[in-house]
């Protein structure tokens, strides 16, 4: 395969909305630097207020003309063309991802790919909705559920995975027959745009998707109070999710939340040592850590911690990092120089509470970029900072336990509830274990796999609602109740 280069030059985006391009010649703009490289790839228009607004307008005309009533047959058939669209540009949207978040090309191709697996999957969702009947009120009376769209949906996503968080929420949503404005990561907007071109190529009305970028506070705090989006739903940190529920007040619009994680990966001292190992080090370095779900705790089983530690430190000496554009990269950079700091500043914390680094903890001089190693506590305890704040970098924390009962206490000692990994042979163990974990995404003997099937979401302050399968579709629907009186009606009125 030939080596990947650099763009020549910066590519200029611009917005989308009702169906028209903007260049966003006349607003500000913000430029964006490759993590991986320190080069300037991309620049995204900031849009305004009022494009927000002319953007929810455009919304809300598609949804009333067009998209709710359109059949979830012919709503299918858009979303199965347009996963053959992402295909067709897999390549070029896994470039640009890589140019705009840092992550390894391999791992860029497969999330693209993976997206346009969820859009396969929402279109048969789409043509399953149903609701329930109530048949048995006597010869009087029939009983109707039916769902309808809720209606325009405010969409806000995160720069760690740009196209599949997308697509783990807009097939789902469109499938349930809503129109959206997207404002994506002002850090990584480019496949987000991209794909508008898709969407209309494979024949979804003008005005249902829309993409209006910039900068949260002024697009994301538009589109969250603003009156006429019926919905928000956002995924990224706590507490911009916390922004979020205030400036939804404005007309109490339902609001999703996906948030962060603090996740247990908890390895008994029956586990296939050498799996959960491997398993451990994909959870610490996918996305170079930047990952909602990452296992960021590891809760070690006391009598082979030692053992497990030695184990995992060979794995994680052999993790290739580098230019993420190089095709044999597992591990790429660091999305932005002050994330970076923030990360290495975490790092001296740890150093500074007491905890033993035993791998890492420092920036690494690699293609330009922002890059840290692979970074591995030990001897941490579960008040330390390092053990309870989501670092969102490839720092790993390993507490230890003697009993199940305080593996268990261990793992949910957290204010957040997105994920959790038990590794054991023993099946009483490992599903005894899983069951007591407070977490919407929970693996056995593995870790961040999944798909578009089953649902995916966070309990405690890890956030609310549900992303994916057929729940994903209802999360964005209104549930009605008809009573339908039969024959003739007992008077009131003598
Ligand atoms: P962030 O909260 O800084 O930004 C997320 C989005 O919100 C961006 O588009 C941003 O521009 C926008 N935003 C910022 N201020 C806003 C405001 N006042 N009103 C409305 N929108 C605003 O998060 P991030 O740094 O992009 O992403 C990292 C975080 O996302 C981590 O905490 C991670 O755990 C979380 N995340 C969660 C999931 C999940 O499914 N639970 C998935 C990916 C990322």
């Amino acid at each position: 395969m030939t080596k990947l280069m650099l763009p020549e030059a910066p590519r200029a985006n611009g917005y989308y909305i009702d169906g028209k391009w903007f260049d966003g010649e006349n607003r500000d703009r913000l430029d964006r630097v490759s993590p991986g490289h320190g080069i300037t790839v991309s620049s995204v228009a900031l849009c305004t207020e009022q494009d927000t607004d002319i953007a929810v307008q455009a919304a809300r005309r598609a949804f009333e003309d067009v998209w709710a009533d359109t059949p979830g047959a012919e709503r299918g058939r858009i979303l199965i063309r347009s996963a053959q669209g992402i295909r067709d540009r897999l390549e070029e949207m896994a470039y640009w991802e890589t140019l705009e978040t840092g992550k390894p090309i391999s791992q860029a191709r497969a999330e693209i790919e993976g997206a346009a697996d969820h859009y396969e999957a929402a279109a048969g969702m789409a043509r399953m909705v149903t609701g329930e009947t109530h048949n048995n009120y006597g010869t009087g009376m029939l009983g109707l559920v039916t769902k309808q769209p809720i209606g325009v949906v405010g969409l806000i996503t995160p720069w760690n995975f740009p196209f599949i968080v997308l697509a783990e929420r807009l097939p789902f949503i469109l499938a349930a027959g809503c129109s959206v404005v997207l404002k994506p990561s002002e850090f990584t907007s480019t496949t987000s745009l991209i794909f508008a071109d898709i969407l209309t190529k494979a024949g979804l009305p003008k005005g249902v998707y829309n993409v209006v970028t910039g900068l949260g506070p002024v697009v994301g705090e538009a589109l969250t109070a603003h009156k006429d989006v019926d919905m928000v739903s956002f995924t990224g940190s706590l507490a911009v999710g916390e922004r979020v529920l205030s400036a939804s007040k404005s007309n109490l619009k339902k609001v999703g939340l996906e948030l962060g994680g603090k996740n247990p990966q908890i390895v008994f001292a029956d586990a296939d040592l050498d799996d959960a190992a491997d398993g451990i080090v994909f959870g610490l370095c996918f996305n170079a850590g930047q990952c909602c779900v990452s296992g960021s705790r590891l809760i070690v089983e006391a009598s082979v911690v030692e053992e497990f530690k030695e184990i995992v430190l060979a794995k994680l000496a052999k993790v290739r990092i580098g230019d993420p554009l190089s095709e044999d990269i597992q591990m790429g950079a660091i999305v932005t120089p002050q994330h970076h700091q923030k990360i290495l500043a975490y790092i001296k914390q740890g150093i500074a509470e007491g905890a033993k680094l035993e791998c890492g903890g420092e920036a690494m001089d690699v293609s330009g970029g922002e890059f840290i190693a692979p970074t591995l506590f030990s001897g941490v305890s579960r008040d330390m900072v390092i053990a309870r704040d989501e670092i969102f970098g490839p720092v790993l924390s390993v507490l230890n336990f003697e009993t199940q009962e305080e593996a268990i206490a261990l793992a949910l000692d957290t204010e957040y509830g997105l994920a959790a990994s038990v590794w054991s042979k023993n099946i009483d163990k490992a599903l005894g274990t899983i069951r007591k974990m407070r977490a919407g995404r929970c693996w056995v003997n593995t870790t961040i796999v999944g798909g578009p099937e089953q649902p995916m979401g966070g309990f405690k302050r890890s956030g609310n609602g549900r992303e994916c399968g057929m729940m994903g579709v209802e999360e964005y629907m209104e549930v009605k109740s008809i009573h339908i009186a039969l024959g003739d009606r007992e008077h009131w009125v003598d």
